[in-house]
């Protein structure tokens, strides 16, 4: 690992977990110095309150396509009907610029990742204390209607297989102990002695 530059931090984990909460916890508690958030672009429409640029890049299919053509994505995943991705400049920027850069992507997308940094990333699985809990979660969003809310308990059905891929495994029960774990695993591998 070149210490030089930032750790690429791979947050995932089945749609509902929390990834998004989480994320923002952790911007807010400020706890963790120089790292900076992957806003990624997505094909999906805004829900109430997301701002084009802050939450995600609201794109056409075909200018995302274009992206993808183009190289531009560092991964990117179709999760029900819908196309997102980590636009790859930002985060090489960041990362020689020597900040940690942090993702909040879904399961096929973060698989891409390892496949392309192989351990120089470093992988976090959030998991929900149950599957019961996970249902009742995604079933809040009032945003999702019934056909879409479906197809993601059924992706988290096939998410939650893939967890063998990731270097760490936590179980997001109580936000606050979420973010501290995750906290401390950054603050781990910046301690790690190199090999
Ligand atoms: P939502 O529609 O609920 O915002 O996101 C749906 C899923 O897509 C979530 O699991 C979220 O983490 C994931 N996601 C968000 N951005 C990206 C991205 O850039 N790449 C991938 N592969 N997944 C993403």
């Amino acid at each position: 690992m070149n210490r030089e530059e930032g750790l690429l931090i791979v947050l995932s984990g089945p749609s509902g977990v929390g990834k998004g909460t989480v994320c923002k916890q952790i911007r807010c508690r400020q706890k963790l110095q120089h790292l900076k958030y992957s806003v990624s672009a997505t094909t999906r429409a805004p829900r109430e309150g997301e701002a084009n640029g802050v939450d995600y890049f609201f794109k056409q299919k075909e200018e995302f396509e274009d992206m993808i053509n183009n190289g531009e994505l560092l991964e990117w995943a179709k999760y029900v009907d819908n196309y997102y991705g980590t636009p790859y400049s930002f985060v090489q920027d960041q990362l020689k610029a020597g900040y940690d850069v942090i993702l909040e992507i879904e399961v096929q997308g973060a698989l891409q990742v390892r496949k392309r940094v192989g351990k120089e990333g470093i992988f976090i699985f959030l998991v929900p204390p149950n599957v019961e809990e996970l249902k009742r979660r995604i079933l809040e969003r009032a945003s999702e209607t019934d056909e879409s809310m479906n197809r993601r308990l059924k992706a988290m059905e096939q998410e939650m297989k893939l967890i063998q891929h990731y270097d760490y495994c936590v179980v997001n029960d109580d936000i606050q102990l979420t973010c501290e774990l995750v906290e401390s695993i950054v603050n781990a591998e910046h301690c790690k002695v190199e090999r």
